[in-house]
């Protein structure tokens, strides 16, 4: 016999789910976080998170646990990741997101970091979606590669059944046919996602589509969709990047796209108003 699902809008809770980050209510505000793929030395790192600050970001990501293809590729600082993530936080105030791949490290980076991000390939690793449950730490959820909507959802669930209800979902492109592009990124999540679940979901234009020239596009596309926020790349010298560099944004590039993403979301709520008249 199964029991009704907790990310479903109508036993989860009949309003949208709202999560505080910092000075930021996710559902509410939206969400815009940024930096590097990976966390590759203090200078980097804070220099990436000044100018994603100045831009607009609420919240700074930096991998010090990166899930490589090859086990002979970078892999993350850990600890001394932590450490750089925490000195940027205290410098710029901005919340931190990182990665986690591994239950048996899930409490202690919990303690460094706002929210604790379970990567694309991970989303159905069972014992880690516990763990960060009991952890009780705002959890981003990504998309598997391979996932269906249920299947994601269902490990929302797996978090939201240990007590923790702050889970934020975030599409990051799924794989298909198509080359052109590292992933397809699936838009069509967030008005999904809106259907069934009252959580917050936000889009990844960076790993969901690989290329630097398409985040500005796709991340508009998104807000217009109505995601809740977005999560992007973005790195000092992008062409010295040790994971990401080509989907990764010039800071002044993602300084331009920033102040986009506040027209655009002016323009529609200045349409919503013109609606209700
Ligand atoms: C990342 O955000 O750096 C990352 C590894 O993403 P994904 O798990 O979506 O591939
Ligand atoms: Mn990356």
């Amino acid at each position: 016999m199964s029991r009704a699902s907790l990310f479903s809008r109508e036993v989860g809770a009949p309003q949208r789910t709202e999560i505080t980050i910092g000075s930021v209510s996710v559902g509410r505000d939206f969400l815009l976080i940024a930096g590097p793929c990976s966390v590759e030395n203090e200078k980097q790192t804070t220099e990436t998170a000044r100018e994603v600050a100045a831009a607009g970001a609420n919240m700074l990501r930096g991998g010090a646990f990166k899930p490589r293809t090859s086990p002979y590729s970078f892999q993350g600082l850990g600890i001394k990741g932590l450490q750089i993530l925490a000195r940027a936080r205290e410098e710029t105030g901005l919340p931190v997101v990182t990665e986690v791949i591994d239950p048996r490290d899930a409490g202690w980076v919990s303690e460094y970091v706002d929210m604790l991000q379970i990567g694309a390939r991970n989303m159905q690793n069972y014992s880690l979606l516990r763990e960060v449950g009991k952890i009780g730490k705002p959890v981003l959820l990504k998309r598997g590669m391979q996932s269906t909507l249920e299947e994601w959802l269902n490990c929302a669930e797996y978090i939201l059944a240990e007590g923790n209800p702050n889970v934020i979902l975030c599409e990051r492109g799924i794989r298909t046919f198509e080359k052109f592009t590292r992933n397809t990124l699936d838009l069509s999540m967030v008005p999904a996602v809106k259907e069934l679940s009252h959580l917050p979901v936000i889009i990844d234009p960076s790993h969901g589509t690989g290329k630097r020239s398409m985040i500005e596009p796709m991340s508009l596309a998104a807000v217009a969709a109505g995601s809740d926020g977005l999560m992007i790349e973005v790195h000092v010298h992008p062409g010295e990047a040790l994971s990401d560099g080509d989907q990764s944004l010039y800071p002044e590039q993602f300084a331009r796209l920033a102040a986009r993403i506040r027209s655009l979301m002016q323009f529609m709520k200045k349409a919503e108003l013109a609606d209700e008249h």
